[in-house]
């Protein structure tokens, strides 16, 4: 048996309920609330990540206070110094979680101690201060609760939920920053790929690597993203819609997506999935999926996957299917695999399609949550 990670144990530990810690966050009068047109507007219409709730949750951290002035408030700019560290030198954590509408009207989230635990994990690589898991789940129950009418219904749908802390004291010199925000803002989502389970194309890069050994790849920080985006236009230009990362130490391994773990299906109904050497973020996705494919008794290997024996693999029929998977996009299958000397089609099956719907029905309590992953939010 697989022995959990770190961020899994944390994560497995008791935590209170939403009752236990909500009214942590102070909401405030809010007197420009959407108006009833424009939130029909968006909800009949959900895209992903473009539209935004009434209102968000923020605190501030400075050494004398700690975290403190823990509120909701209304949506809206934020200032900041021009100065502001953030802007430059970008010292700055994030998370990406969902909240589901169950049948019955009741508010869900998926596995937020995991990412209350991961979002220290970031925080320790970037120096900036922890976060209680209790403000953590405070801030998301305070939030959704206060914007409890944008989480949608609908099959596919969800409030995705953004929290981030970035440094905010206004000065130029290098070094971990005295003054941070905290914020989680919300938005109401669809689909994250518009095309739901249709197959993506993947440019596997040799030029570019989104981490190295002993940098910040396995931590969700926004200078990760910045380094896979240029790799990632120029996949776009060549039409591909995203981009696999080989490791930075050899250039032969699987790494990951931009923002997405990978995963290969073999044709003897094995699974892997590259080790975390590091490098890759442990994603709750991932961490999922290995759980209850495990507990299915299917044999799930975590090892190191060189590119060369994926394209070995599809070209013998050894592997069956490979697919892509984190919160945002949940399970996406792949569809093709190319760069400057090979182009090969990956064939789309059953099996990712099975995990993404195992997977949607924990979320959606459709399927028994037999592995204590739901977090009740609200009641209808
Ligand atoms: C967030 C993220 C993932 C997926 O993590 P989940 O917890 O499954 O959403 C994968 N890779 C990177 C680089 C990420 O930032």
């Amino acid at each position: 048996m697989r022995k959990p990670t770190e961020l899994e144990e944390l994560a497995a530990r008791p935590a209170p309920g939403a009752d236990e810690v909500a009214g942590t966050f102070v909401r405030e009068p809010h007197d420009q609330l959407a108006s009833e047109s424009d939130y029909e507007r968006v909800m009949a219409n959900l895209s992903f990540g473009v539209d935004f709730t009434d209102y968000m949750a923020h605190a501030t951290w400075t050494a004398d206070k700690g975290w403190h002035n823990k509120r909701i408030e209304p949506y809206g700019p934020l200032t900041l110094d021009p100065a502001g560290a953030v802007l430059h030198y970008g010292q700055e954590t994030f998370e990406g979680m969902k909240a589901y509408r169950h049948d019955d009207g009741s508010i869900w989230t998926f596995r937020p101690t995991y990412n209350a635990a991961r979002i220290n994990m970031s925080n320790r690589r970037l120096a900036i201060p922890e976060i209680s898991r209790e403000d953590y789940l405070a801030s998301i129950v305070d939030l959704v609760r206060a914007d409890a009418r944008w989480v949608p219904s609908d099959e596919g749908t969800s409030l995705y939920l953004r929290p981030f802390v970035f440094a905010s004291e206004s000065f130029l010199g290098v070094r971990a920053a005295s003054r941070y925000e905290y914020l989680v803002i919300a938005s109401p989502s669809g689909a994250y790929f518009k095309n739901g389970l249709q197959p993506i194309d993947l440019w596997v890069d040799r030029t570019y690597h989104r981490a190295g050994p002993g940098g910040m790849g396995d931590v969700k920080t926004g200078g990760n993203y910045a380094s896979s985006l240029l790799p990632k236009v120029r996949a776009a230009e060549a039409g591909f819609d995203e981009v696999l990362f080989l490791d930075a130490a050899t250039n032969t391994n699987l790494d990951e997506l931009g923002g997405m773990n990978v995963f290969v299906v073999m044709a003897d109904g094995s699974v892997k999935t590259p080790a975390l050497t590091g490098n890759i973020l442990p994603g709750g996705t991932r961490s999922s999926i290995i759980q209850f494919l495990e507990a299915e008794g299917v044999n799930v290997s975590e090892e190191t996957i060189s590119l060369q024996s994926v394209l070995d693999g599809l070209d013998s029929g050894d592997v069956a299917e490979m697919f892509a998977c984190g919160t945002a996009a949940v399970v996406t299958p792949i569809g093709r695999l190319a760069s400057e000397d090979f182009d090969v089609a990956v064939p789309v099956g059953e099996k990712t399609k099975q995990i993404y719907e195992e997977l949607t029905a924990i979320q959606l309590g459709h399927a028994e949550d037999r592995f204590g992953w739901l977090y009740k939010i609200a009641d209808a």
